[in-house]
């Protein structure tokens, strides 16, 4: 099945509103025409104004990098799904790593944010990864079915229809430390098997499972070419037009 290759910028927790615009200026020049591949940007929360106002129209997507599992409540210093939506982002990355290691976010937040962002018309772009000595432990596999067990409990097909998956194994994201491109190939393969098993056929083989550690302009083709790997979330890379715009090009090609 033909998958609509998707690279999707993580900005983290970089690029302020006016930086964020600066770069959003040179996104629109170099890919409003594009189309033969989705591109998202996920700025920090508080640059998504100027990025969906400077991408309107252009059919850049924007994302939010995360979102709180309940629509509205006492839950201070945190953005839910809803908010998130009205700033006019089409998209959220749940589950993120540096989001699991450093705020203690589980497969079961992980879940209730997935249901809290396809209540409010968000696409999630979820993300799994095994830790470094889970892979020398030989448990990468089992450890990344673990996750996707817990983070889409309770959902239908018509649920992970809408959603993207993004394998990110930690030992590989802002280390410069990428996974070979039959790594990655591997797991892509044993997460579309795994949820073959659970998911019907179509719904499985329309998902778009992106690669995500360390992705450069050198590596981004390799890791792109192969079968099971539909795009990439880019972080590092992403910051700068003249290395996020080949890796975007890489995907391009691959389609
Ligand atoms: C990421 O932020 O999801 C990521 C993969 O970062 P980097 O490309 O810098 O490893």
């Amino acid at each position: 099945m033909a998958r609509r290759p998707f690279v999707v910028g993580n900005w983290k927790m970089n690029l302020g509103p006016g930086e964020a615009d600066t770069l959003a200026i040179a996104l629109k020049r170099a890919l409003w025409d594009r189309q033969a591949v989705d591109v998202s940007v996920a700025p920090p929360y508080l640059s998504i104004p100027e990025v969906v106002n400077r991408l309107r129209a252009t059919g850049i997507g924007v994302a939010a990098q995360n979102c709180h599992g309940q629509p509205a409540g006492a839950f201070t210093g945190e953005v839910s799904a809803p908010m998130v939506r009205a700033a006019g982002c089409t998209q959220v990355l749940i589950g993120h790593s540096e989001r699991r290691q450093y705020f203690g976010e589980t497969d079961e937040s992980v879940n209730l944010k997935i249901r809290a962002a396809l209540d409010a018309d968000l696409e999630p772009i979820v993300c799994v990864g095994e830790a470094l000595f889970v892979r020398e432990a030989g448990k990468a596999v089992a450890v990344v079915e673990q996750q996707l067990e817990g983070a889409l409990s309770g959902l239908g097909s018509e649920a992970l229809e809408r959603c993207t998956l993004a394998y990110e194994p930690v030992w590989a994201i802002g280390t410069g430390r990428t996974a070979s491109p039959e790594q990655a190939e591997d797991m892509h393969r044993a997460i579309r098997t795994w949820l073959s098993g659970r998911f019907p056929k179509a719904a499985v083989g329309a998902l778009r499972i992106l690669y995500g550690g360390s992705v450069t302009p050198a590596n981004a083709a390799l890791l792109l070419a192969q079968p099971d790997i539909d795009g990439a979330l880019v972080g590092g890379a992403s910051l700068k037009i003249e290395t996020f715009l080949p890796i975007v090009e890489a995907a391009t090609t691959r389609s």
